[in-house]
């Protein structure tokens, strides 16, 4: 296949004031297989084959939208393929070298021994997939329940319920991702393709084929969920086994070698392989891991507060005033240096979405942000985060940083009184509480969940609050009316990423128990749905291998 980059057409705006989707947009395959024929200077009736890698907008030059697209052009043979691009010297014409993803371990074997995943996140979800398909029968424990229970629980919470610490936004099955945005972007490498078979695997079980060469793709919560549901009937239907409300209290460690798990603090299960793809928010597993002296460490993290405007304010920068209102919801990505040298950057972008109470412990509150497929709120939102350093902890060991975000989480809770406490940024600028604005067009919050005015000042740290602001002010210069006083804020942003990393050597093994392989976000080896599924092949392809 040759693949030719950077082909640019101009997004035609027919009809003022309709907002075009994707699939509007488009161009048809007639008009790319013209521009393809002609920079390969061929007949279009040479093309048999055309398919789109990447896509993207590029709005620059402000009315004028362009889409830009990475073209995979197959034509009658290899040879004529090769020729055409010998001849064509042109930069952005060559043969595709895109490597596709191979299992490394050949075949179905009959497999005696069923390893375990331990957590049903994108992490452990790919490691049982991958499993399960290739014949090893893996046995799935998730503490938290199937979607469906989960969403009624969820929503229960949401709707001012009480809250099970067991079934919530970051447990349960799908695990942290279920309730997200469904952003699948990551800025992880991978020369095997494990990124591409992500996608891929995305798509065989429900995910819309756009996810496979947008430059920014996204699937939202309700796709999620049913992709999700089908990969769970897959590992079934492969031999693989999925226990809801089982969760992993106890290892047993025979001579330094795994022998087992235990389930609900009773039930043992026999296992020499087992992946240990927890989640960033399994506090009460960590704690017990630090306790038998699984060699951990304390991890760099990020905390702030969610921030949200109208999502019109955020179309209209990034793609003009002329047609802002007439495209998909707009991303941003936002980072500033402050004066004293620390990094504040916009995390985890949600257009067109919702705020959502992402909380799991009671007595404490954490948010993060989420969309459905069609983004279509009205308001956009996202985390302005701060790095913080074991420093800021002010306290010391591989689960200083859990100390740190559920003392932050606390002073959330107290704050808004069990609800999730909001404020304006004029206010929280001027350390003034921001009041109930009742029926006045101000900015309202997008919240899942219950909600307050409240005065946010005082829950970061003096460092990180003074840090947030500067970032504010400088995100203002990029997006005019980024720090305006109607942006409307919400706390706390706390489970950025894991605050521990779970050490593992180059088997991916935990080095003090051989047959633990420390897996996911969780463990601190990765960051966001796609590289945590990516980090659960990796541990299958151990895992599997080991069964040679
Ligand atoms: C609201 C929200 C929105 C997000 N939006 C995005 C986004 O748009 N794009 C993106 O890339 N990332 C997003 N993220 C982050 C993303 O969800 C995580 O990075 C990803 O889910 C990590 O995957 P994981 O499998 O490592 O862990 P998790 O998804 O956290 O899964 C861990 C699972 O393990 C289970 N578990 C924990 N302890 C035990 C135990 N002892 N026994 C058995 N089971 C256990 C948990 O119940 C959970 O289901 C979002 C997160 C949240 C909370």
């Amino acid at each position: 296949m040759i693949t030719i980059n950077q082909i640019k057409t101009e997004i035609r705006f027919e009809t003022a004031g309709q907002r075009l989707e994707l699939k509007d947009m488009l161009d048809s395959r007639e008009v790319l297989q013209k521009k393809s024929a002609k920079i390969l200077g061929i007949n279009m009736t040479d093309v048999s084959g055309i398919v789109i890698l990447k896509h993207s907008i590029d709005a620059r030059k402000k009315p004028q939208i362009f889409q830009v697209y990475t073209l995979g052009i197959t034509l009658q043979t290899k040879d004529l393929e090769e020729t055409v691009v010998r001849r064509c010297r042109n930069k952005q014409v060559a043969m595709d070298t895109q490597k596709q993803y191979q299992f490394p371990v050949p075949g179905k074997q009959e497999r005696t021994q069923r390893p375990v995943v331990i957590g049903m996140g994108p992490a452990g979800l790919f490691c049982g997939y991958l499993l399960a398909r290739h014949g090893c029968r893996p046995i799935i424990l998730e503490r938290g329940f199937d979607v469906d229970t989960r969403t009624k629980d969820v929503e229960a919470y949401w709707g001012g319920g009480s809250l099970n610490p067991e079934s919530n936004v970051q447990f349960g099955e799908g695990g942290a991702g279920t309730f997200s945005d469904g952003k699948l972007n990551t800025l992880v490498r991978d020369k095997d393709g494990r990124n591409r078979e992500v996608l891929r695997i995305l798509v065989e079980f429900g995910a819309p084929e756009c996810i496979l060469y947008e430059s920014k793709p996204h699937i939202g919560t309700d796709v999620l969920k049913r992709v999700v549901v089908n990969m769970r009937h897959a590992i079934i239907e492969n031999g693989g086994e999925v226990r809801f409300g089982a969760k992993v209290t106890g290892l047993v460690v025979e001579g330094g070698t795994l022998g087992g798990v235990r389930i609900n603090d009773s039930e043992v299960l026999p296992a020499r392989q087992a992946a240990l793809a927890v989640g960033h928010s399994a506090r009460d597993t960590f704690t017990y891991l630090d306790e038998i002296g699984i060699p951990m460490e304390a991890k760099a993290f990020a905390v702030g507060l969610r921030v949200e405007h109208p999502q019109r304010l955020i179309n209209e920068c990034m793609y003009g005033t002329e047609h802002g209102n007439m495209l998909p919801a707009a991303p941003y990505k936002l980072t500033a240096q402050t004066s004293t040298g620390r990094g504040v950057y916009s995390f985890c972008m949600c257009p067109g979405g919702y705020v959502v109470n992402a909380s799991s412990e009671p007595g404490r509150i954490a948010v993060n942000g989420m969309s459905y497929s069609d983004r279509g709120s009205s308001h956009a939102n996202s985390a302005v985060i701060v790095q913080v350093t074991p420093e800021d902890y002010g306290a010391d060991g591989p689960l200083a940083g859990i100390v740190f975000q559920r003392r932050l989480e606390e002073e959330a809770f107290s704050i808004g009184n069990g609800r999730v406490p909001v404020q304006y940024y004029g206010d929280y600028k001027r350390s003034r509480r921001s009041e109930d604005p009742g029926a006045s067009d101000s900015l309202r919050p997008n919240m899942k969940g219950a909600y307050v005015f409240s005065d946010l000042r005082g829950l970061l740290p003096h460092a990180c609050e003074q840090a947030f602001i500067e970032g504010m002010e400088q995100f203002d210069r990029v997006i005019r009316g980024f720090a305006g006083d109607q942006a409307l804020l919400s706390g706390i942003e706390s489970r950025t990423s894991s605050p521990v990393r779970i050490c593992r050597d180059d088997a991916l093994q935990c080095p003090s128990v051989r047959g633990l392989y420390p897996c996911g976000e969780g463990a601190g080896y990765a960051g966001g749905i796609t590289s945590a599924a990516m980090d659960g092949i990796r541990v299958a392809e151990q895992i599997a291998g080991q069964f040679l």
